[in-house]
């Protein structure tokens, strides 16, 4: 007889494992299928930030800045050992296109929506620039100062999915799920786990394959119609020098985007981020184009870092809604998609933010809970800590 469970979840990125941890706090059977390693997608390789978004004021995306803005409020209550806030340094140049005016006012209106009275930025004065990590101060005028917070995106799904499998969740691994029949209550799943195929139903199934959730649609019977997406890459570079201060906020000189230089694992620096479209099923993969633009905006504003190797390089594809204007202003927010209006079979996560998982997470089961039986909750992702590995 196959296994039926009330959610089995396909991807142990951090939405799956957000997802796997809500439905066990739940109270349901959940079983999470991941083919190759836990946060081996975009999970491990986003920029690193459990932040609202500064930039995106810039979009009016208001309720998704919020949105993270509390979500990451709580993580630094629930996982101080893998969320730390940060200082954050943002330099203004006589030709820099972003005007103090404009900072201040998005820093105001990201403090506000942040509802944290600690959260002030300041200016930094004149006579200390010297201090910020080699910061080039030919036609600096403004050196702006606020908080956001780091992490390690790859601790951090995985002290999720410990979170989710302490609270009964069963994790397989590797398992490729290979297709699903949607039938009139439920779906029958087949999957390849330890080189053979097997079978198990679940009440719902959540698509959480990251850049891969439309190809998981082409193997759902009947064939749910897919969201129009575009994956749009984002490299950043690694390089072997430390940084003392804090994380910079620069403009690219090339075209005006945001970058960021961070501080990464103590002794190294992360910059990123770039945005180059592929095509769906690629690998991401840093091209040098992608490289050289990186290391250009950085030595632009750090001139010491224009002697540096680059010691390493990775990429991960960010699903956005297809759309003519630039990836950069596209909407960074999550959308859920279920097979149909009440009691849905199959539920799919596009998009969204590492930052605010845990709220898509409440999201996702909002939106099943009519096809989910009654069960006694045994926790609260709200008040449930989260460790790293001993
Ligand atoms: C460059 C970049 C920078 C970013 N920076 C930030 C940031 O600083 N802060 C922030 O909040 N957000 C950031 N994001 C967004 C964030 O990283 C993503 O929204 C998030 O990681 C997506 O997680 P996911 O679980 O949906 O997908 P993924 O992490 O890609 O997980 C999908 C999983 O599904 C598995 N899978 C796929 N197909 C199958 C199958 N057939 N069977 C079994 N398993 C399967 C994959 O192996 C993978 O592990 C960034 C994104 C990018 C691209």
């Amino acid at each position: 007889m196959n296994e039926t469970y009330d959610v089995v979840v396909i991807g142990a990125g951090i939405h799956g494992a957000g997802v796997a941890q809500a439905a066990a706090a739940a109270g349901h059977s959940v079983l999470v299928l991941e083919r190759s390693g836990i946060a081996s997608g975009t999970s491990s390789r986003s920029s690193k930030l459990i932040h609202g978004g500064l930039r995106y004021l810039e979009s009016r995306q208001f309720d998704l800045v919020r949105e993270c803005l509390r979500e990451r409020a709580l993580l630094l209550n629930l996982a101080p050992e893998l969320v730390r806030l940060v200082p954050f340094f943002i330099p203004i140049y006589r030709e820099t296109r972003r005007r103090p005016w404009q900072l201040r006012i998005g820093l105001g209106v990201y403090r506000w929506l942040s509802a944290d009275p600690s959260g002030r930025y300041a200016t930094v004065a004149r006579n200390r620039w010297h201090t910020l990590d080699g910061l080039s101060s030919e036609g600096l005028t403004h050196v702006f100062r606020y908080q956001d917070a780091q992490t390690d995106d790859a601790v951090l799904t995985g002290a999720v999915v410990r979170a989710a499998r302490t609270l009964g969740a069963e994790l397989k691994m590797p398992a490729s799920f290979l297709c699903a029949e949607l039938e009139s209550h439920g779906c029958l799943i087949e999957y390849e786990h330890n080189g053979a195929k097997h079978c198990c139903r679940a009440k719902v199934l959540v698509n959480a394959a990251g850049p891969a959730v439309n190809k998981i649609l082409t193997h759902c019977l009947p064939q749910p119609a897919p969201k129009a997406v575009e994956l749009v890459q984002g490299t950043h570079i690694i390089l072997d020098t430390p940084f003392r201060q804090g994380c910079y906020y620069v403009e690219a000189p090339h075209d005006g985007r945001a970058v960021f230089v961070m501080p990464w694992q103590g002794e190294r620096l992360l910059i990123g981020t770039t945005e180059v479209g592929i095509d769906e099923g690629a690998e991401p993969t840093p091209t040098e184009g992608e490289i050289a633009y990186l290391q250009e905006t950085a030595s632009h504003y750090f001139p010491a870092l224009g002697n540096l190797p680059v010691a390493d390089a990775f990429a991960g594809a960010r699903v956005l809604p297809h759309g003519d204007n630039r990836a950069f202003s596209r909407p960074r927010d999550t959308r859920l998609v279920t097979d149909r209006e009440t009691q849905p079979r199959l539920l799919t996560i596009y998009g969204g933010k590492l930052t605010a998982y845990r709220l898509t997470a409440e999201k996702v089961m909002a939106n099943i809970s009519s096809s989910l039986p009654d069960r006694k909750p045994i926790a609260d992702t709200r008040t449930m800590p989260l460790r790293p590995e001993d």
